[in-house]
């Protein structure tokens, strides 16, 4: 019988995206591929509208949307008696509740042979165990993050306060180099529920039979050798970590369509500022009017994804809606700008842009999907780190991949228009620029090599699957397997 395995993604569009390319690279190599959805209390809105997108362009990829959880289910962000919890804590208890529909839809299956689970869905550890399925995590991230975040627990003992109180001071973990506590996602720089439950969250890695990570050997050599010295996780073995990436999306579907990928067309190479910042990014206006200013004052070529503010500043999950241009920019920004510059509105299809011919640079949040998109289409990158472990990712694309510059502010009230013009108009037309672009060109071929047939990533794949067959055959799955 075809063997199947079961992909089992956390929330959001960052981890379904990297997810979906793993299960092509499952298909690649001759298994069958279930991807068991799980629908956001919240339904952001382009969510849906993915999983049908990925859906349609992957018919031989199952998509299974699982049912809710049991009632009451808590609604991210907020706690079951009506009180106000952070998101990540709403997100984690409603991952956890999910284990029940994930339970009833394995054992609905007529055979599963492994669980591949993403790094915020531990707690489904416990069902791969019940059901004694071989389990193994997914990191959609940087091997970089995944050093820091299995070292955390040890790190929070040794210094023996939280890393809040460390403010700016410099921290050492294995793998990565030095970067301020402050660069630490803001739900783990507190002692409370939502580091807490992260820590957790991270202790229970080493308990999965192995950890795929999306990344690939040269670009991130320093950690992964921390992983496999086992350095990252002191006093415990550290399961085999295997890096398989990059996994990016090829794009294509309707997207190839949009008028801004025309809009590029007309354009010269390498000329183009693209400016996105993820699923979620958003600014306030007066950050908008910054970036409007600097981007007519640095008289370059632009295309860039605009979004309204969000009416509630600390609700990540609330919906978007169409953004009044002639509202937010300044007055005359888009006459000025009409012929060098393209404002598109809320989501642009990103992966298509970035490798287009005219794109000459990337304004990034730098979540990891962006960065290895940015990477792989050979792009140098403005780092603009808002969120989760994007401060981190910043710091490895600058200071160890070298790979990118930081946009100066990102860590105060504003990045000022100044700012956005000099470092616009430097990536463009310096020399320092044009040497950054060099060296993105020679990683971008790096990482094609590396997911080649004989390259680093497919040889850690087959590895991963020659590991699997022995851990299935140890492993005898409640359905025959
Ligand atoms: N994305 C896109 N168009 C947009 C904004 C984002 O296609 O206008 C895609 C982007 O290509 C990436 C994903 O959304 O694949 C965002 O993932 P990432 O890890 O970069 O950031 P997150 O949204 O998780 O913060």
């Amino acid at each position: 019988m075809e063997r199947t395995v079961v992909l089992y993604p956390g929330l959001g569009v960052g981890h379904l995206v990297p997810m979906v390319e793993l299960a092509k690279v499952f298909l690649h190599h001759g298994l069958a591929v279930t991807v068991a959805v799980v629908k956001p209390p919240l339904d952001t809105p382009d969510f849906s509208a993915s999983v049908e997108r990925f859906a349609a362009s992957n018919p031989a990829v199952y998509f299974h949307v699982l049912p809710p959880p049991p009632p009451p289910p808590a609604p991210a962000g907020s706690g079951s008696d009506g009180t106000s919890v952070p998101p990540i804590v709403g997100m984690l208890g409603f991952l956890n509740a999910m284990n029940a529909p994930l339970r009833d839809f394995l054992r609905s299956l007529p055979s599963v042979d492994a669980l591949i689970v993403d790094m915020f869905c531990t707690d489904a550890l416990d069902v791969a165990s019940e059901l004694r399925l071989p389990v193994y995590v997914f990191f959609p991230s940087a091997a970089s993050d995944l050093a820091v975040f299995l070292h955390l627990s040890s790190m929070r003992d040794s210094i023996n306060t939280s890393f809040g109180d460390l403010g700016d001071s410099l921290i050492h973990f294995p793998g990565s180099p030095p970067f301020k506590a402050s660069e630490l996602p803001s739900d783990i720089i507190n002692d409370n529920e939502a580091s807490r439950l992260i820590l957790l969250m991270f202790r229970r890695h080493p308990e999965s039979r192995g950890i795929l990570v999306n990344t690939f050997e040269t670009l991130e050599a320093r950690a992964l050798r921390a992983l496999e010295d086992g350095l990252c996780v002191p006093g415990r073995a550290t399961p085999p970590v295997y890096s398989i990436g990059p996994l990016v999306s090829g794009g294509g579907g309707s997207d190839k369509d949009h008028d801004c990928l025309q809009w590029l067309d007309a354009q010269p190479d390498n000329s183009v500022v693209f400016l996105s910042f993820g699923s979620l990014g958003r600014f306030g206006k007066k950050q908008l009017e910054e970036i409007a200013i600097g981007l007519q004052k640095s008289e370059q070529r632009f295309l860039w994804v605009v979004r309204s503010p969000r009416i509630d500043e600390k609700n990540v999950y609330e919906p978007l809606a169409e953004p009044d241009l002639d509202a937010l920019l300044p007055a005359g920004f888009m006459e000025a700008t009409r012929r060098r510059g393209l404002v598109v509105k809320l989501w642009a299809p990103q992966v298509e842009v970035l490798r287009h011919r005219a794109t000459g640079a990337f304004v990034t949040h730098c979540g990891w999907n962006s960065t290895l998109e940015g990477i792989t289409a050979g792009l140098p990158l403005l780092c603009w780190p808002l969120y989760a472990e994007q401060r981190m990712n910043k710091v490895f694309v600058v200071e160890e991949m070298k790979l990118g510059v930081e946009m100066r502010g990102y860590d105060e009230d504003m990045v000022v228009a100044e700012e956005v013009e000099a470092k616009v108009r430097w990536v463009i037309e310096s020399e320092g620029g044009k040497t950054l672009r060099q060296r993105a060109t020679a990683v971008k071929d790096v990482a094609a090599e590396a997911i080649k047939e004989g390259g680093s990533s497919h040889a850690a794949f087959v590895k991963f699957l020659e590991d699997l067959r022995v851990s299935m055959f140890h492993t005898s799955g409640h359905l025959g397997v």
